[in-house]
């Protein structure tokens, strides 16, 4: 039984802001796995092999399946040890860098014209400019360039549809300038970062210079991600889980963003 009781707009227990905020929202940044998902030229590829499918003998309907991967292919992470000897392996990877605040720098417009474009320092100077606030300290930095919109078309993502060591040269796409990855963790704390791209160090790159540079401070990498266009600049949450392969250099990766957290 319900009592009514008469109440004055100050008597109001739910704050108006509170009332008025936004549903959180999730959104998944992962591609899914399989014989579309592209893998790095040199990498072995997803393969998933049926163990069983279709009603038994017993009455029970049954599926299974095996399957088999690269660590570095599809929507993956990197683990410091991937390009750095002392560097944490997948397991060891805290879940306090994999979880928690992060931005979006959208660099999309010269990148989608550049498929050599290199971000730099000037990229994250503009996005504090824009943003009035410099990277927040712990964050998950996410690189936007709009090249999972060719994905898995590998002649427009990756550059090249051969595969192989010879076509590694081949490879062009938008990657994180070796310059601006030194500025990132000389001057500011980040917890891990992404782009959507095959790789934080551009196609064209010889050394992977960005990669041993954060992965030296055990920063972790997401590559391939997909969706970035659907985040703002800040304001939201990251849950990216690798599969904990214990010893690994990186592992399959599910990230979702939590909007309006
Ligand atoms: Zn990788």
């Amino acid at each position: 039984m319900y009592s009514c009781v008469e109440k004055t707009p100050s008597q109001d227990p739910v704050p108006s802001t509170q009332k008025e905020a936004k549903a959180s929202t999730l959104v998944d940044l992962s591609h899914d796995y399989s014989a579309e998902t592209i893998y790095w030229v040199t990498a072995k590829e997803f393969q998933l092999d049926t163990v069983f499918q279709g009603d038994t003998d017993k009455g029970f309907y049954y599926a299974a399946n095996n399957f088999s991967t690269a660590e570095h292919g599809g929507t993956h992470i990197d683990a410091p040890i991937h390009f750095a000897k002392n560097g944490q392996t997948v397991d060891e990877i805290p879940l306090e860098k994999l979880i928690g605040a992060a931005i979006k720098i959208d660099v999309s417009e010269k990148a989608f014209k550049n498929p050599d474009y290199l971000i730099n320092i000037q990229d994250f100077l503009d996005w504090e400019e824009k943003e009035n606030t410099q990277i927040p300290v712990g964050s998950i930095v996410l690189l936007q360039t709009n090249y999972s919109k060719y994905y898995p078309d590998k002649l427009k993502y990756l550059g090249t549809e051969e595969r192989g060591a010879d076509a590694i040269k081949l490879l062009h796409f938008p990657g994180l300038s070796p310059e601006a990855a030194k500025w990132l963790v000389a001057n500011r704390n980040i917890n891990a970062i992404g782009i959507d791209t095959p790789s934080i160090d551009y196609g064209q790159s010889e050394f992977f210079k960005s990669h041993v540079i954060l992965l030296s401070e055990n920063i972790p990498v997401f590559e391939n991600l997909t969706n970035l266009a659907q985040l703002p600049n800040q304001g939201f949450e990251i849950i990216a889980l690798p599969m904990k392969i214990k010893g690994g250099s990186g592992a399959p990766l599910r990230i979702v963003a939590v909007l309006n957290p």
